[in-house]
C-alpha cells in the first residue's frame, strides 16, 4: 500500500509542529513556505554587537508547556532572562503605586471570576472602583500586550495579567527560531522555502496546491498553516464553505512593534513601560545568566504605532526611549526596529483571542484541508503556545480521516 500524503502550508510554528506529526506519523509531507526563511512570526537576528534579538516572539510565558516540551525535545535550552515579564515599573501619566497596582489586579481577578457576557477590557475596568492611576497603568498594560485598543480586547485578556506575578518567562537559549530550525532540520528536504501557495483546489481524491512560481503539488490531505489576515490570498477552489470563510474574516489581528538598541554596556535585569506611549522595555540576561548590552522594547496597539512614528523609522522612538531609560548607555546608530504590518505574509503581530464559536468553526476540516495557526489556539492564542498546540491538534485530526 502507498503512504498517505500531506501538504503543509505555512513554516511558521504551527506548520512545522503540523509537519512533523504527520511525518512522525508515517505520512510523506511536503511543506510550502513563501519565505526564504522558517519560522514565520519567530525571527531571531543578531545585531552588529552581538546581542540576539527577537524580531517577533520573545518571551515563553508560565504554563506554556507545549513550547517547552518542544524545546527540550530538540535539545533546546532556555535561558532566564533575569527580569519579570509581570513586573513593569509604570512610567509617566497619573501614575500609581505597587500597592495601589496590586490592589486593582486583585479586583480584576475578583471580578473576572464572576464575568457574565462579553464585555470588552475597557467595559470591565471602567466598572470597578480603582483609582484612576491603577487603572490608567493596566489599562497600558492590556493595550500593550494585545496590541489593541481595551474597547477592541476582550475583558477575559485582563486574566493574563492578572495572574502572570514574579514567574520567569524564558526565552529558547540561542533564539527562538531554533524551535522552527529544529522542526524544520528534522523534515530536511521536505520544506520548500520562497514560493508561496496561491491555489488549493480539493479534487475528488486529493488536493492540488499550486505555487507563485506555478509548480503543482499534490496530495491526500493538507494543513492551512498561515495566519487567517492573509488566508484571502490563497485562492480555494471550489471556494470553502460560508461558515468557514466568514469566520476567516472575523479573526482580528493586533499591531505592535519591537525595537532593540545596542548598550555601550550592560545593565542589569530591568523591566520599565511608558504608560502614556503604551511600550515596555526590559534589559536581560542571556547565555550563561550574563546581562546582554541591549534593551529591547515592545509597542503594542495601533495608537502606540502612530505616536511613535514607526512608519517613519526609530527616530521618535528613540528620542522618548532616551527620556524613559536614562540610566542606560544607550547606541542609538546601532538601532533596529521591527514592524509587521508592512509584511505580505501576515500583515500584523497576532490576534486578538477570537470568539471559541469562530475557533469552533475554524477547528472544522473542510473535506481534506484542516486549518492551524496561532489564532486557532483557544486559550493560547496570539502565542507560540497556540501555534503549536493547534498545528499538534491539526495534524491529528487530518490522521483521524486518513
Ligand atoms: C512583535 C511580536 C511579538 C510577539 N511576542 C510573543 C511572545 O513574547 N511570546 C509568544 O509566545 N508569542 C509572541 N508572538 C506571537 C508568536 O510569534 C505567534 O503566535 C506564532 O509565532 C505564530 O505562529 P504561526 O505558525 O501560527 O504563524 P506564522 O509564524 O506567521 O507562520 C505562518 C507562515 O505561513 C507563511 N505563509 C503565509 N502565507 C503563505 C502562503 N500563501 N504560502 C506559503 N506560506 C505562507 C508565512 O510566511 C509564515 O512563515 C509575537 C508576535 C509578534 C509579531
Amino acid at each position: 500500500m502507498s503512504r498517505s500524503s500531506a501538504i503543509v502550508i505555512g513554516a511558521g510554528l504551527a506548520g512545522l509542529v503540523a509537519a512533523d506529526e504527520l511525518a512522525q506519523a508515517e505520512v510523506e509531507v511536503t511543506v510550502i513556505e513563501a519565505r526564504e526563511r522558517v519560522g514565520g512570526r519567530t525571527w531571531s537576528r543578531e545585531l552588529a554587537n552581538g546581542a540576539l534579538v527577537e524580531m517577533g516572539a520573545e518571551f515563553v510565558l508560565p504554563q506554556n508547556t507545549e513550547v517547552t516540551a518542544l524545546a527540550s525535545e530538540l535539545g533546546l535550552g532556555l535561558w532566564a532572562k533575569g527580569m519579570r515579564y509581570g513586573e513593569r515599573e509604570p512610567r509617566g501619566g497619573i501614575g500609581t503605586s505597587a500597592d495601589e497596582l496590586a490592589a486593582a489586579f486583585a479586583d480584576v481577578r475578583r471580578a473576572l471570576e464572576r464575568l457574565e457576557g462579553r464585555p470588552s477590557a475597557r467595559a470591565l475596568l471602567d466598572s470597578l472602583a480603582i483609582g484612576p492611576g491603577a487603572r490608567e497603568a493596566i489599562l497600558a498594560r492590556v493595550e500593550i500586550s494585545s496590541a489593541a485598543a481595551a474597547e477592541e480586547i476582550p475583558a477575559t485578556n485582563l486574566a493574563g495579567l492578572a495572574q502572570i506575578g514574579a514567574e520567569s518567562a524564558p526565552s529558547v537559549a540561542g533564539g527562538n527560531q531554533g524551535l522552527a530550525l529544529g522542526l524544520a532540520a528534522r523534515l530536511g528536504a521536505a520544506v520548500r522555502l520562497g514560493d508561496a501557495a496561491v491555489e488549493v483546489d480539493r479534487r475528488a481524491d486529493s488536493v492540488v496546491v499550486r505555487t507563485a512560481s506555478g509548480r503543482d503539488y499534490e496530495a491526500d490531505r493538507c494543513v492551512i498553516a498561515v495566519p487567517a489576515s492573509v488566508s484571502e490570498r490563497i485562492d480555494f477552489r471550489p471556494g470553502l464553505p460560508r461558515a468557514t470563510r466568514e469566520a476567516l474574516v472575523r479573526v482580528s489581528y493586533g499591531h505592535a512593534a519591537k525595537l532593540f538598541v545596542p548598550l555601550s554596556e550592560p545593565a542589569p535585569p530591568s523591566a520599565v513601560m511608558s504608560v502614556p506611549e503604551r511600550y515596555w522595555c526590559w534589559t536581560a540576561t542571556g547565555a550563561g545568566d550574563r546581562p546582554t548590552p541591549l534593551v529591547s522594547c515592545f509597542a503594542g496597539s495601533p495608537g502606540a504605532l502612530e505616536r511613535l512614528q514607526v512608519t517613519a523609522g526609530a527616530g521618535r522612538w528613540l528620542e522618548s526611549l532616551a527620556v524613559l531609560r536614562p540610566d542606560l548607555a544607550l547606541e542609538p546608530a546601532g538601532a533596529l526596529l521591527s514592524t509587521w504590518d508592512e509584511d505580505p505574509w501576515v500583515g500584523a503581530a497576532y490576534s486578538i483571542p477570537p470568539e471559541p464559536e469562530l475557533t469552533a468553526a475554524l477547528a472544522e476540516p473542510v473535506g481534506p484541508l484542516a486549518f492551524a495557526g496561532e489564532h486557532l489556539g483557544g486559550p493560547y492564542a496570539a502565542l507560540m503556545e497556540g501555534a503549536v498546540r493547534s498545528g499538534r491538534a491539526a495534524a491529528r485530526r487530518l490522521l483521524g480521516r486518513l
